[in-house]
C-alpha cells in the first residue's frame, strides 16, 4: 500500500468515525466489527476516493449512476481488491440494468416492479443481485421507500423473484438537528426487520445511519452506516 501523505486530514477523518463507531457499538454490548462503514462518495473526486482507499475504506455509496458508473471505469483499472459499490439512490427502472452492472448492493429496491426488472436485468448478466429494500417510515413527500404496510407483500413478492437476494431493510428518516429525535425510525426499522425474520425471511442488515446519526443508528441496531459529509466534508449543493 502506498504511504498516506502526512497529516492527511481523509485519513484522520476515518480514523476519528471508525473510532465513534467503536464506542457507539460498544455502547450497545454490541462487537464493532459487526457494523459496515459505507463512504459515501456522490460529488466527491476520483482522486479522493483513491485516497480514501488508501486510507482503508472499502465499501463506497453512490447515488447518481451516471457519476458512479465513471467514478467506477476510473477506478477499476487499478484492481484494488476488496471494494464493495452499493447504490443507495433512488433507482428509475430505466436504469436498472447499470446498477445491476456496477453494483453489489442496491439499497434502495421499494417497489415490486422495481424488483421485477432489476430481477430481469440480473438474469440477462447471470448474476444474483443483492438487494435492501428501502422502507419510508415518515410521510415526507421527498422520500423514497415503501410503506411499512407494503412491506410483508414485497418481501413475498421478491422471495418468488430467484436472481434477486434480499439481505436486509433500509431507511432515511426526516433530517433532524438532534440525532436523538431520529431513534423512533431507527428503532422502527430493526423492529420490521425483527417482524420479518420471525415470518421466515433472512434479512441480516440495517442499512441506516448518515453523518449525523450514525452512533444513535448503531445503538439501535445499524450493520450498515452510510457516512459522507464527516469523511469528505460539505458538499456543495447545486444551485
Ligand atoms: C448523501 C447520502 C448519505 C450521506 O449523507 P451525509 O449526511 O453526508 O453523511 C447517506 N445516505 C444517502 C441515501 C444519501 O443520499
Amino acid at each position: 500500500m502506498k504511504a498516506i501523505s502526512s497529516g492527511s486530514t481523509l485519513f484522520e477523518a476515518v480514523k476519528t468515525i471508525y473510532i465513534r463507531i467503536s464506542r457507539a457499538a460498544l455502547r450497545a454490548g454490541r462487537s464493532p466489527g459487526e457494523i459496515r462503514l459505507i463512504a459515501v462518495t456522490k460529488t466527491v473526486r476520483t482522486e479522493a476516493i483513491v485516497e480514501s482507499i488508501e486510507a482503508g475504506l472499502r465499501d463506497f455509496g453512490e447515488n447518481r449512476i451516471q457519476e458512479a458508473r465513471d467514478k467506477i471505469l476510473k477506478i477499476a483499472p487499478r484492481g484494488e481488491s476488496g471494494l464493495a459499490w452499493h447504490y443507495i439512490g433512488h433507482l428509475q427502472k430505466n436504469k436498472a440494468a447499470t446498477a445491476v452492472e456496477f453494483f453489489d448492493l442496491i439499497h434502495s429496491i421499494d417497489s415490486a416492479d422495481l424488483a421485477a426488472e432489476v430481477d430481469r436485468k440480473a438474469r440477462m448478466r447471470g448474476k444474483i443481485q443483492r438487494i435492501l429494500i428501502q422502507v419510508k417510515l415518515s410521510d415526507e413527500e421527498s422520500k423514497h421507500g415503501i410503506p411499512e404496510e407494503g412491506l410483508d407483500a414485497l418481501l413475498e413478492e421478491i422471495g418468488r423473484m430467484k436472481n434477486l437476494k434480499a439481505e436486509g431493510l433500509m431507511t432515511i428518516p426526516p433530517f433532524f438537528e438532534m440525532p436523538e429525535d431520529a431513534r423512533p425510525y431507527f428503532r422502527r426499522l430493526r423492529l420490521l426487520r425483527e417482524g420479518a425474520l420471525r415470518r421466515g425471511y433472512p434479512l441480516r442488515e440495517l442499512s441506516m445511519g448518515m453523518s449525523n446519526d450514525f452512533e444513535t443508528a448503531i445503538e439501535e441496531g445499524a450493520t450498515m452506516v452510510r457516512i459522507g459529509s464527516c469523511l469528505f466534508g460539505e458538499r456543495k449543493t447545486g444551485p
